[in-house]
């Protein structure tokens, strides 16, 4: 029976708090054996598959199961599929752990169940996402009137953003995007890095912008773009144009240089955006915010709460220096269901979604959490252990590392041969002790060990490096 109605007369519902102290339990047994277990899946999907139909026969069952079987049922057949991706020698792509009190905050997220769409339907998550909007701005060193959008990642803050950009560019041109489209309207140019993130050219295409209708930016060789050829291509460039720039490339790690693209798109009247999905947080430290130098003047910064600050999945932001831009292209113009208290906004009318989850609440737990010195610290952790990953793995015989370590992302090869690179990091990953992803950069295959969780201290990184040293040494013919 799905549910079995063993609410006490004070309320408390015995079955659901069955479920919920069994979750917790296997909360707790996962996250307590995060730094000890195998870093990869010990189950491959079709074996989670299997588990899943062993769990509760492969048809749906006309019956319902009590909610704590449920939960127990779910985590025994799905653990052996998880990656330990939030504990500490995890290193593939750019992934997070999260926080203690952001963890906190999202299982309360869940309790509360609050629909974050309207400050009618929750003042409360409507006033975290302003209050942690608030606190964004101050440490990523952004214009205090600038707008946040609580997205889901990265992806969605390219979109949100790059539709406030083509709605500010063509509204320049007199033409209302929103209302007539992009059919007939004055072509706009977008001008990007040769080595953006895919997701810009997913946004473009979500956009009717068009991926392939990029003009792109030649980089140097660490994938920065280069100033010459920007202002190249912006001579070439006439009508609206929206310029895409890099903080954080998802190989090296590199920041364009802000300050100059800010300086060569805003003389030609162009959008400055920024991808900074894990970048844009070098602003919290003293030692690394050289890097944003000029960021400030960009008109849309995109950014994840789920990688570098440590929220969980998912967290992005969506930021727009003029707040007219992000709602023109983001708000619902149903301003019938809009009864917002004066300085806060409905939060549908800056996010891409209508009715959602409430992401404020995680976001202020984990900033509240840190503090500034705290992000700060996380920051510089994340960029010393990179930088004690490099040294290290540069000592091992046969491996370069191939990047400028600026931040918290190393590229490294094993022997000048893409095959063997390929061969080591595979057999890291095997080996359970550490996980590192593959890469194709500069057209050479590379290995990218990222350095983005809360857990990974230098002991960690020793022991990845170690992992990486074994690995080699089994391929040395
Ligand atoms: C991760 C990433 C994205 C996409 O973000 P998601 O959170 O995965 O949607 C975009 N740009 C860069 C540079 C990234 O690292």
């Amino acid at each position: 029976m799905w549910h079995t109605s063993a609410v006490r007369s004070d309320g408390r519902d015995e079955e659901l708090h069955r479920a919920l102290d069994e979750a917790h339990l296997r909360a707790g047994r996962w996250l307590d054996s995060l730094a000890s277990r195998p870093v990869r899946a010990a189950a491959d999907a079709a074996a989670v598959v299997a588990a899943l139909a062993g769990a509760t026969g492969e048809r749906l069952p006309e019956r319902g199961l009590p909610a704590v079987d449920v939960v127990a049922r779910l985590a025994d057949a799905v653990e052996p599929g998880l990656v330990a991706s939030p504990g500490p020698r995890f290193h593939g792509w750019v992934i997070g752990g999260t926080l203690p009190a952001a963890l906190a905050a999202d299982w309360l997220t869940s309790a509360w169940d609050q629909n974050a769409g309207l400050v009618a339907t929750s003042p409360a998550a409507a006033a975290a996402e302003h209050a942690a909007a608030r606190w964004l701005l101050d440490v990523l060193g952004l214009p205090a009137g600038a707008s946040v959008g609580f997205v889901t990642g990265g992806n969605q803050a390219n979109f949100a953003c790059l539709a406030a950009a083509r709605h500010a560019v063509l509204a320049r041109c007199g033409w209302d995007v929103e209302r007539d489209g992009l059919q007939g309207a004055p072509p706009v140019t977008v001008v990007a890095s040769a080595e953006r993130h895919v997701t810009i050219d997913i946004a473009l295409r979500y956009l009717g912008l068009g991926a392939g209708r990029v003009r792109d930016v030649a980089t140097d060789g660490q994938s920065r773009m280069l100033p010459a050829d920007l202002r190249r291509v912006l001579d070439g460039s006439v009508g609206p144009t929206i310029v895409c720039a890099a903080a954080g490339n998802i190989n090296s790690g590199a920041f364009d240089d802000l300050a100059g693209v800010v300086e060569l798109a805003h003389a030609r009247d162009a959008w400055v955006h920024v991808d900074g999905a894990f970048g844009l947080w070098a602003a919290a430290s003293p030692s690394t915010r050289h890097l944003l130098q000029g960021a400030d003047g960009a008109d849309s910064w995109a950014t994840d709460g789920h990688k570098t600050l440590n929220v969980p999945y998912d967290s992005g932001f969506a930021i727009v220096a003029d707040p007219a831009a992000h709602v023109g292209a983001m708000g619902s113009s149903a301003a019938y269901l809009t009864q917002s208290a004066a300085d806060v906004r409905d939060p549908f009318d800056v996010a891409p979604e209508f009715s959602r989850r409430a992401r404020g609440f995680a976001t202020w737990a984990a900033l509240a959490s840190l503090g500034r010195e705290g992000v700060a610290e996380l920051v510089e952790r994340m960029c010393a252990c990179a930088r004690r990953a490099a040294a290290g793995l540069d000592a091992v015989p046969d491996v370069e590392v191939a990047n400028e370590v600026v931040f918290n992302q190393v590229v490294f090869r094993v022997g000048d041969d893409d095959e063997r690179t390929r061969a080591v990091g595979a057999a890291v990953c095997r080996s359970g002790d550490a996980f590192v992803t593959p890469t194709t950069w500069k057209g050479r295959a590379g290995m990218r060990l990222s350095v983005s969780g809360w857990r990974t201290g230098a002991d960690d990184i020793d022991l990845t490096v170690a992992a990486v040293g074994r690995a080699v040494a089994a391929t040395r013919a």
